[in-house]
């Protein structure tokens, strides 16, 4: 059994650190991004159409052109030319007559309605009508989907695929948007090996960069795992600055508890503006936290479940403000517990628990084991029940607030 390895006076609150590390952070300057570079991203710039879309009254489907009074269901029309989409225009249409049209190509001048294909019968020069027409029909107008002028897309607004797609058929081949944080990541320890590899006596495999660089991908950023660095001053201060200078965001994982090895936090604070709290959560109590230059850097425990939870607490949203998103937050629910859940008394503690609706509500259960080592649990996992500070645990039948490990609830 873990134990509270800190006298409840010396914890930092969670909400006081996160409101730290949020306060302290910015979203990253805007860019010129080239459309797909800003699919993703958060628009810094309200776009303002600069021309119609479409341009020039089009037809929307393939058949033949007309002018709405002369056409009636039975009648008959000369047909006296062919627009194809692409083509730039056409004789204005006199009275009596019809030109093939299709789908996407330029009305002819005079004429205001499209009869589709299929309700027509084409006789040699003459195409025989087979239902009335109205004007309009099958017509799109110039500035149907957006007129010149018009706001398209607002500043704020996190870019799809459709709103790329709408910026494209406006004209615009870039917008201002905040680019996509680059996040390193970096796990610590002399224990460590690679996946692939060999365990050796007292080796382990490092699961935090994988976690961690997954996760930042996840919340939006371009992550990219360093390989991990050994206990010793100088290897991780030169890996640190490497992956300062490219990195918009620096995640470590490790090193920073009380152990004789735990260099990261000295490293880090030697580097640049950052300090070590023992936080009031379970799991991950023990945080660095802080700049190296204008770089935040994240020194986060390196148990893989602390690791993780330090992660969705602190690191995501921190993501999120560089990416200029006002949404920081996962969607949290309130849960009725169907099992009684054990907690910290002196800290908030997140557990990892399993979702289930029924009808209205939503019904948690613990994932099994939650050992800040005990990663299965975490895979279980559908989101965090938060149990507050000041008494040990929840009984069953209680309501308690669980953190979605989804974006959507
Ligand atoms: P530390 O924070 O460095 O004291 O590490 C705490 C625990 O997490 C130890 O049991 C480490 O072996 C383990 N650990 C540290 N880094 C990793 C990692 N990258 N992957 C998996 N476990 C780790
Ligand atoms: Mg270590």
């Amino acid at each position: 059994m873990a134990h509270d390895h800190a006298a409840p006076g010396e914890l930092v609150p969670l909400a006081a650190q996160r409101r730290e590390v949020l306060g302290r952070i910015a979203a990253l300057e805007p860019l010129e991004l080239a459309l797909l570079e800003a699919h993703g991203c958060v628009l810094a710039e309200d776009v303002t159409a600069r021309e119609d879309v479409p341009g020039f009254a089009n037809s929307a489907m393939d058949g033949f052109a007309v002018r709405a009074r002369d056409a009636h269901d039975g009648g008959r029309l000369a047909i006296v030319g062919e627009v194809a989409a692409g083509a730039a225009s056409s004789r204005p249409l006199a009275e009596g007559e019809a030109v093939g049209i299709m789908t996407g190509a330029p009305l002819p001048p005079a004429a205001d309605a499209v009869i589709p294909i299929e309700s027509v019968e084409v006789d040699g020069e003459e195409v025989v009508l087979g239902c009335d027409v109205d004007e309009g029909m099958n017509v799109r107008p110039a500035g149907e989907s957006v007129r010149a002028g018009e706001v398209i897309l607002e500043r704020g607004r996190l870019l799809g695929a459709a709103d790329v797609g709408m910026l494209a058929a406006a004209g615009f081949g870039e917008v201002r948007a905040h680019p996509q944080p680059r996040v390193a990541v970096i796990s610590t320890g002399d224990e460590l090996v690679e996946p692939g590899r060999p365990l050796g006596p007292g080796q382990i495999r490092d699961a935090n960069s994988y976690t961690l660089t997954a996760a930042a991908r996840e919340a939006g950023a371009v992550s990219f795992r360093q390989m991990f660095v050994r206990d010793d001053r100088r290897a991780l201060a030169e890996a640190f600055e490497g992956a300062l200078s490219t990195a918009d965001l620096l995640v470590t994982s490790g090193g920073v508890s009380a152990g004789r090895y735990d260099y990261v936090r000295t490293v880090l604070a030697e580097l640049g503006d950052v300090a070590f709290r023992k936080v009031g959560m379970k799991p991950g109590m023990p945080q660095a936290f802080g700049f190296v230059g204008d770089v935040p850097c994240f020194g986060l425990p390196g148990n893989p479940v602390s690791a993780w939870v330090s992660f969705e607490i602190f690191v995501r949203p921190a993501i999120r403000r560089l990416q200029g998103r006002r949404d920081l937050n996962r969607p949290r629910v309130s849960a009725i517990l169907d099992e009684a859940l054990r907690s910290s008394p002196h800290r908030v503690e997140f557990v990892r628990v399993r979702l289930r609706r029924e009808g209205e509500d939503w019904h948690a259960v613990s994932t099994g084991e939650q050992g800040s080592g005990i990663l299965r649990s975490a895979v279980e996992a559908d989101g965090l029940a938060e149990l507050g500070e000041g008494r040990a645990g929840a009984a069953a039948g209680e309501r308690v607030l669980v953190h979605l490990l989804t974006d959507r609830s």
